[in-house]
């Protein structure tokens, strides 16, 4: 660890934003207020992501937020997609994640991983216009993820993928899809490449779509792969080292979803909190009745908790230093704060919450999922156990 990078950590105490942090933030608080907030109640119930989104998602800069500038990125930070994934989340998670797997797993993996020529053809485009997805898990292999059975043949200039992968989050607006194959059914996880997949390529095609039980307005695909002729120059990293970039990815990606389940938490707080001083019952507002005033305390301070470990975790990653602890502690702390909040919410509305009229129904119906994407909230002890483990003398 270099002091320039413990400096650096040092010097941005974990939930104080920096002027640029704070102004980014706002933007994008005010972006998912006012663009946002309108449409999720139809999307909800469409399972649509609303196709007026996407471009405005591109001009703000938030779908290509640590892509260098000299590839028409916005030359952020992980801290600042982080931040961006967190208030959009916090009024609608779908969108969130739109924004958390462009961001934290697909430009990720191009940016550590890419040639200089697979970043010059791919990242402009990534920032502008092109939507990215990652497709790792299949009928039969999710949290053992390299159990897939995804193929790659080579066949002279190019490779002939064949298989199905499935629950790939982005599938229906992605233009690119970063796919593992094996190449080596025989050599285990050492046979998984990654590939640089786009939507056009021969034999490739997005199936069905899953009617979920939240966020139903991003979409979530099987993708079939039915002689798909990718080109070798498509290769992500090294053959065989395919296992390598979907570890070192989810490790990022993972804070992104610590973050989406913070902002969902978020949130649902803040619509309670309204709520309860709003509403009244036995002549006062129903916040000024201890038993739901404590609630809504209890609930702050557990987000407060998240923030800081989400934070923590995102910063650790920005500094260089290790972070694939805190970030697995951050995901599995987040997602479970995020349920209770939503359902906390739910009680605090009372009938109200339960009706499709009201926001808070959706919000626990989303909380769902960060308990099993990603790593389900097990796979997220497994790591959390076994690197604690090693620090036990
Ligand atoms: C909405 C949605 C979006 C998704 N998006 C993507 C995406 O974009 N890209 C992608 O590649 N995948 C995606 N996924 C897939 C997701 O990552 C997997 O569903 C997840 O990893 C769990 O895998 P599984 O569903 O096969 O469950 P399983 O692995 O079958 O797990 C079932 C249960 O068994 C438990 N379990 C399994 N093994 C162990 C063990 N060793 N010890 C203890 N408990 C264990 C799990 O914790 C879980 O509770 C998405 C899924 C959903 C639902």
């Amino acid at each position: 660890m270099s002091s320039v990078a413990l400096e650096t950590f040092h010097a941005a105490p974990l939930s104080r934003l920096s002027e640029d942090e704070l102004m980014f933030r706002d933007t994008v608080r005010q972006f998912a207020s006012e663009i946002i907030g309108p449409l999720v109640r139809k999307m909800d119930e469409e399972q649509h992501f609303h196709p007026s989104l996407l471009p405005q998602l591109f001009n703000l800069g938030l779908m290509g937020i640590e892509i260098p500038t000299e590839y028409e990125g916005a030359g952020g930070t992980f801290f600042e997609a982080i931040l961006a994934v967190e208030e959009i989340s916090a009024v609608d998670p779908s969108v969130g994640v739109m924004v958390d797997v462009q961001n934290t797993l697909s430009i990720n993996a191009l940016l550590r991983r890419g040639t200089e020529a697979q970043k010059k053809q791919y990242l402009p485009k990534l920032a502008t216009e092109m939507v990215g997805a990652y497709a790792l898990s299949e009928a039969g292999s999710g949290s053992d993820a390299f159990a897939l059975e995804t193929r790659a043949e080579r066949k002279g200039d190019h490779y002939l993928l064949n298989g199905q992968k499935l629950f790939i989050t982005n599938a229906k607006e992605a233009g690119l899809f970063i796919v593992f194959a094996t190449v080596d059914r025989g050599a285990g996880y050492k046979g998984i490449t990654a590939f640089l997949v786009e939507k056009h390529f021969p034999g490739f095609s997005v199936g069905k779509k899953e009617d979920k039980l939240g966020i139903r307005a991003s979409s979530t695909c099987e993708l079939i792969f039915d002689d798909c002729r990718v080109p070798a120059a498509n290769v992500l990293g090294e053959i065989g080292k395919g296992y390598q970039i979907a570890i070192e990815t989810l490790n990022e990606g993972r804070i992104g979803i610590g973050a989406q389940m913070l902002g969902l938490a978020q949130g649902a707080w803040n619509h309670a909190a309204r709520y309860a001083k709003e509403r009244k019952q036995f002549g006062k507002p129903i916040a000024e009745f201890q038993g739901v005033l404590f609630q809504l305390a209890e609930i702050a301070t557990e987000i407060e908790a998240t923030r800081l470990m989400v934070y923590n975790a995102a910063r650790l990653k920005d500094a260089g230093l290790d972070f694939v602890k805190e970030a697995a502690m951050a995901k599995y702390f987040a997602s479970q704060v995020a349920e209770r909040a939503a359902s906390k919410a739910v009680e605090i509305y009372g009938g109200y919450g339960f009706v499709k009229d009201y926001p808070v129904e959706k919000l626990y119906r989303d909380a769902k999922i960060g308990k099993i994407y990603e790593g389900t909230s097990n796979m997220q002890l497994q790591t959390i156990g076994k690197l604690l483990l090693t620090q036990v003398k």
